[in-house]
């Protein structure tokens, strides 16, 4: 097991002091699959006999989270243990069937859970695993399992489903086959449960580990077909050999999201995952039999903030990932650009996960990293205030110089900073003589 962490130790004493106050508390589901697996929980969940009320009562801060569900926040150190009162029903989450939960015994609790390697309790006093549903023998195994009948748990909800896909994908588990059938009854109705959910799991899925199964068994299943279609489009697109010796465009993705590290962002991830989801609809060949794919970096930008929208994701998120898919070529051009230009391309917000978008594509396919490195050096070279120096002139000057406020303005200064970024305008006066020189001054603009 891993060594104890301060978070588990806090998780330990909530379920000391619900023993202590005579009811029964035990970790629960993820992380005593975890602890087992000996990986560091994200977070720890208890299961108590306690009602909702009496845990409030019990700790001095709580938040009511998920109450009408018997789930209580206890927050220690300013972490947060969810303890949860055993429940006896299913909770129909798709907002079709908003039902109270009834509380039970910890088999029912057990019952109710989605997966058998999810569905185990520890005792952390002792030890002790109460395994009441195979967990132990399938997580020894690697098997993904639903708990009960497959068909009716991903019926009740079928988050199930891209869940399963999830498990499976970090941890290189395999699905149990009838688990697996039902999986596959079930996917083209996830769209029947609510978008934000579905999103966010998929966000987990795509950035936890394991992302490139994770593409395999939602192709497979048919999870793609109904949340993304457009990811299905790359499979057996056709690109140039000299550029694509990895195949299509669906293999060249696959590849780079197999290098994605655990625990990347979401919009790197959905970055490299869509980068080039245009390319089959901006396929042409022509004449010569040359294959192009003109326009895909800025289609494809639209394409992916639409499947964020869809996915509800922020607006932040939506348009970082259009940033990086619009731009994932631009870097190559890096050592051709003019040293503004380049400097204002390092300066962006995102510009850093650009940076990792455009390895992984290179990585994917040629692995040329030439302009990659040129960059790197470029940014460790330059000191911000070099790549972001303070303007040498601003409205106030031009309105010294005798210029009527106007939209001249924003590209006269825009001039001057670009001389500025290429190292040829170094100081106030030079700045304001060049505005002279170049545009005239007061003389030719007489009030
Ligand atoms: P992770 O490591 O990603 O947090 P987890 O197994 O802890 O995985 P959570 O979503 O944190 O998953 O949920 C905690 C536990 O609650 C699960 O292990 C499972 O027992 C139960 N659970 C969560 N969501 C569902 C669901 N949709 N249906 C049934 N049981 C669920
Ligand atoms: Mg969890």
């Amino acid at each position: 097991m891993a060594p104890e962490s301060e978070k588990e130790a806090r998780a330990r004493w909530c379920v000391r002091k619900l023993r202590e106050a005579g009811f029964k508390a035990y970790f629960a589901g993820g992380c005593v699959r975890d602890q087992i697996l000996g990986v560091t929980p994200k977070d720890y969940d208890i299961a108590t006999d306690a009602r909702p009320e009496v845990v409030q009562r019990l700790f001095d801060r709580t938040v009511a989270v998920g109450a009408r569900f018997g789930s209580i926040a206890v927050i220690l150190d300013g972490d947060q243990y969810e303890v949860t009162t055993f429940r006896a029903d299913a909770e129909y989450l798709d907002g079709r069937h908003p039902s109270a939960v009834r509380f039970g015994t910890i088999e029912e609790d057990a019952r109710r859970r989605d997966f058998t390697i999810g569905g185990m309790y520890l005792d952390p006093e002792s030890g002790r695993v109460i395994d009441l549903v195979g967990g132990m023998r399938d997580l020894r195994a690697g098997i993904i399992r639903a708990i009960g009948d497959p068909r009716d748990r991903f019926k009740e909800d079928r988050l199930r489903v891209l869940r399963g896909a999830r498990f499976a994908a970090r941890l290189d588990f395999t699905i149990e086959p009838a688990t697996w059938d039902a999986m596959k009854s079930a996917a083209p109705t996830i769209t029947e449960i609510a978008a934000e959910r579905i999103g966010e799991e998929l966000v987990m899925l795509m950035t936890e580990g394991g992302a490139a199964r994770g593409m395999d068994l939602l192709r497979d299943c048919g999870l793609w077909a109904a949340i993304v279609p457009e990811v299905l489009e790359m499979i057996g697109c056709a690109q140039p050999e000299n550029f694509h010796p990895e195949g299509d465009v669906w293999s060249h993705t696959r590849l780079g999201v197999s290098m994605l590290p655990r625990g990347c962002t979401e919009t790197v991830a959905f970055g490299i995952l869509l980068h080039d989801i245009a390319k089959p609809r901006c396929r042409s060949v022509a004449p010569g039999g040359k294959i192009t794919f003109y326009g895909h970096t800025e289609r494809g930008a639209e394409i992916a903030a639409a499947i964020m929208a869809r996915l509800r994701r922020s607006n932040f998120v939506q348009q970082r990932v259009a940033y990086l898919v619009r731009d994932h070529l631009r870097l190559c051009m890096a050592p051709r650009m003019r040293r503004s230009t380049l400097k204002r391309m390092i300066s962006e917000d995102g510009f850093d996960e650009l940076m990792q978008v455009a390895m992984l594509d290179a990585m994917a396919s040629s692995s040329y990293l030439g302009y990659w490195h040129f960059c790197r050096r470029a940014m460790a070279e330059m000191s911000a205030e070099e790549i972001q120096p303070r303007r040498l002139i601003g409205g106030n000057d031009l309105i010294g110089l005798g210029f009527p406020p106007g939209p001249r303005f924003k590209e006269i200064l825009k001039e001057v900073e670009d001389l500025q970024l290429d190292g040829a305008l170094t100081s106030r006066e030079q700045a304001l003589d060049y505005v002279r020189a170049h545009h005239g001054g007061a003389s030719r603009n007489p009030e």
